[in-house]
């Protein structure tokens, strides 16, 4: 996927190809929240999109998304941050104080993490539970068997669990390991499904997708 030069038309772009398959799915473009993943990307990139109305954005790294975001967010205030890498726990303090929402909570000791982190700042993130659809050993996620356990964790914790996140494998169909995370949601009476990339943006939203993370079709090729 590459990205238009012009972010806004970019833009536009993606905001078209949701549409289109929320239409095929008879669902409501509404219910399918963009979130542009600026990772890696300068704040030079991320003005034009902040300009043409794009508030909700992804980073994947504390210390990254802590240099760029303060100075944006007080000339934006309705920008929404949400986490979409691996958090280690000593970081949770941090990610709570910046983020808005957490989509890669997937082990109880970061789920403690989290809910001291919450008491402590009085601030409580959406958290979307990862799950490692694709059972890859280098994925972050916690296994499809271990979910049931890992929800009751998290509500005993308090955690504001918004719904599951998983990326599936890479180079091969998405559209089993989409349904997947869409029944397990379903099974666990949660609403937010946090799937969906530059490359299989259609896929997700047909299967469900409430929420879709699009780095390089917005932003262009990572360094
Ligand atoms: C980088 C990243 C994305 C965006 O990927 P693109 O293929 O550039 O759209 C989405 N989700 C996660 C977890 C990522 O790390």
């Amino acid at each position: 996927m590459t990205a238009d030069s012009k972010p806004d038309v970019s833009l536009a772009a993606v905001r078209e190809r949701i549409a289109r398959a929320a239409a095929l799915a008879g669902r409501a473009t509404a219910a399918v929240t963009l979130i542009a993943v600026s990772k890696t990307h300068p704040v030079e990139a991320i003005e034009p999109l902040l300009a043409a109305g794009q508030r909700e954005f992804g980073e994947n790294r504390v210390q990254e998304a802590q240099g760029k975001w303060p100075a944006l967010r007080e000339r934006f205030p309705d920008v929404r941050l949400h986490l979409v890498g691996q958090l280690q726990s000593n970081k949770a303090a941090e990610a709570v104080a910046l983020f808005d929402a957490i989509h890669s909570v997937d082990r109880p000791s970061l789920v403690a993490a989290l809910a001291a982190a919450m008491a402590k700042t009085g601030r409580s993130p959406d958290c979307f539970l990862q799950v490692n659809i694709g059972d890859e050993a280098q994925k972050g996620g916690c296994a499809v068997a271990d979910l049931p356990a890992l929800l009751t964790t998290a509500a005993e914790a308090g955690l504001a669990v918004a719904g599951l996140m998983a990326v599936p494998p890479a180079e091969v169909e998405p559209a089993p390991y989409f349904a997947l995370l869409a029944k397990l949601a379903r099974d666990h009476g949660l609403n937010g499904l946090s799937m969906g990339m530059s490359g299989d943006v259609e896929t997700a939203v047909m299967c469900g997708a409430t929420h879709v993370r699009v780095g390089s079709a917005l932003f262009g090729a990572r360094a």
